[in-house]
């Protein structure tokens, strides 16, 4: 099979089977994506969405977390992984926005990676889901997924998002992110892929490769 057809195998798959994907962060406007992307690195989306309520609700907009006092924001977010790291991010981040920005996230993914705490895998997170511009973010499950598929060789983040970036079409590349990373959280985990039960294992590399008792 070639990468051609695997990468059209499995838009079809997703396409007829995860028409809806999205993220799992829960967000009402794009300041409280980019807040919860930037909590969520190194932390599930449910530890993000079980901190973010109280979190808004003091630090409603960009205006507010400018002038927060960082030990507040610190023990608003202690449960999330790397706390002091995530708070003075979170607070130079909105002060960036509200001096510099104006208060609007800019659409451009390289712009957006001036903002404290936003490399580029959140920028292009959130210039997806809130601009829909067609990039797609490379996580550790898209990392994995992808290669597994057979959707890249790439050994590089850089690389897989360039393949992934070529392979599929421009207005499904938001989606794409979100499929391969609900696939790679659910089904195609890192220690045991359920691949008995995946969906895709007809397009998939790995699976082909692999006889039922050493499937990765
Ligand atoms: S067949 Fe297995 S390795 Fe391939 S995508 Fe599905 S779960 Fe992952």
């Amino acid at each position: 099979m070639t990468r051609k057809e695997r990468y059209e195998g499995i838009t079809g798959w997703f396409q007829a089977n995860m028409p809806e994907a999205k993220s799992e962060l829960d967000y009402m406007n794009g300041y409280e994506l980019l807040v919860a992307v930037i909590l969520s690195a190194q932390c599930t989306d449910k530890r993000v969405n079980m901190v973010t309520p109280a979190f808004f609700k003091r630090f409603p907009d960009a205006v507010s977390l400018a002038g927060a006092d960082f030990d507040e924001v610190l023990r608003l977010i202690s449960s999330i992984s790397f706390p002091n790291n995530k708070a003075r991010h979170l607070i130079g981040m909105a002060r960036m926005l509200t001096e510099r920005f104006g208060g609007i996230i800019p659409e451009d993914v390289e712009t957006m990676q001036q903002l404290p705490g936003v490399g580029r895998k959140t920028a292009n997170v959130v210039a997806s889901i809130i601009y829909r511009k067609p990039v797609i973010a490379v996580d550790t499950h898209v990392f994995r997924v992808a290669r597994r598929i057979g959707l890249s060789d790439g050994k590089t983040v850089e690389a897989v998002e360039a393949d992934l970036t070529a392979g599929f079409p421009e207005r499904l590349r938001a989606d794409a992110h979100h499929w391969l990373i609900l696939h790679g959280r659910y089904v195609c985990t890192a220690r045991k892929p359920k691949c008995d039960g995946c969906g895709i294992s007809a397009y998939c590399r790995e699976h082909k490769k692999a006889g039922p008792a050493d499937r990765p």
